[in-house]
């Protein structure tokens, strides 16, 4: 017999029918009361522990730890090739002390949220995260962090193929109170096929999709503004996008895929990367903002942040694949009413991409192990 105890399954002492004795009706009915009020008494209780109501995912396509924890690269910063002066990025993001420069990046994620959960890859902190697919791009990427497990046989290129696994988002999407409370805004027009949106039945808003909900302004302006790159909207539209979403639908679980600092990155502009990462810190003090300051997801909602790849040292910053090497080195950091903050000692160690997705079930009390490959749920920062 299984006993659900906070998120785990916790066999009782309660043994199966075939093992008692013939006749012992008796002692099975006792045992049966005792694992039913045992049941009865640990099944609310875990709810009451357990906060997270709500699960909202945020990506920032490879954004380097370098920068999440060192800020702007000397390397790069100081390169007219990569950070021409005219962007005034070495004069806003530059300085000699490394948290000082962090700060300067993002600084609504050190100064707001890192002090109150947990942030995991700071290499040079012996905190490791790190990709387990071999292939070091998107899609492969995003279906480990959404399916919590590698597929590189199957998962091996952007093109746009339905994901044939499952992800956590379509798991969730089936589970008793969620169903259509689950929906995805990327930035990029590959993710409505990562998250398979026509068998998942999960709404993935991608690239330059309309949505009624979004107003009629944005969906105008989504038409009208330049289109730097196929397949990819600005960051500021998706942001914007899926704020409305979550004012006027209400979701519980919510992805958003941004893509802006690959995409600058891949055209070598070092300088308009780092304006990126600092832009996107900004969307999420808005969407963090508005939650804390929202009835049912004040104290109710839990903020994953990560990246699907990492990218090349110096000179390499703007490329990530198999042969690149540094690119399979990314960062998580989770906050919520269920994460306690943690210090650098007690984020060292080593994880990984696949353990994303059995996390965000598990915090909103689902059991997510539908594939033996999915990695294991991340327990820093619980209580
Ligand atoms: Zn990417």
């Amino acid at each position: 017999m299984l006993v659900r105890v906070g998120n785990a399954l916790t066999p009782t002492a309660v043994e199966p029918f075939w093992r008692s004795g013939l006749g012992d009706d008796v002692i099975i009915m006792k045992k049966l009361l005792c694992a039913v009020m045992l049941a009865a008494l640990v099944q609310p209780l875990a709810a009451q522990q357990r906060q997270t109501r709500n699960v909202i995912i945020v990506t920032l396509d490879g954004l380097r730890w370098q920068e999440l924890f060192t800020g702007v690269d000397s390397a790069l910063v100081h390169d007219i090739r990569y950070t021409p002066l005219q962007t005034g990025v070495k004069d806003e993001f530059w300085t000699t002390s490394p948290t000082e420069r962090r700060r300067k990046l993002m600084p609504f994620f050190w100064d707001s949220l890192a002090p109150t959960g947990v942030v995991l890859g700071d290499r040079n902190a012996g905190s490791l995260v790190d990709i387990t697919n071999v292939h070091r791009f998107s899609y492969p990427g995003y279906s480990e962090i959404l399916a919590g497990f590698a597929d590189d046989e199957r998962i091996k290129s952007n093109n746009k193929v339905p994901n044939p696994n499952v992800t956590v988002l379509e798991f969730l999407n089936q589970q008793p109170g969620l169903r259509g409370k689950v929906a995805a805004f990327t930035s990029w027009d590959v993710f409505p096929h990562i998250i398979n949106e026509e068998r998942s039945g999960v709404l993935v808003n991608a690239a330059s999709e309309p949505l009624p909900d979004a107003g009629a302004l944005l969906n105008r302006l989504q038409l009208q503004l330049p289109n730097p790159w196929n397949g990819v909207r600005h960051d500021a539209l998706t942001h914007q996008f899926a704020l409305e979403y979550l004012r006027k639908q209400r979701p519980r679980v919510l992805y958003i895929g941004f893509d802006e600092t690959d995409d600058f990155a891949h055209e070598r502009k070092y300088g308009t990367y780092i304006r990126a990462a600092r832009r996107t810190d900004d969307m999420v003090r808005e969407l963090w903002q508005w939650v804390q300051s929202t009835e049912g997801y004040r104290n109710a909602t839990t903020l994953i942040l990560t990246t699907d790849h990492g990218r090349g040292h110096g000179e390499a910053f703007s490329n990530h694949s198999r042969e690149v090497d540094g690119a399979q080195h990314i960062w998580i950091a989770m906050f919520g009413p269920d994460l306690r903050a943690v210090t650098n000692q007690n984020a060292a160690g080593q994880f990984y991409q696949n353990q994303i997705a059995r996390t965000v079930a598990s915090l909103l009390g689902f059991n997510y192990d539908i594939d033996p490959r999915i990695g294991a749920e991340l327990m820093v920062g619980r209580p």
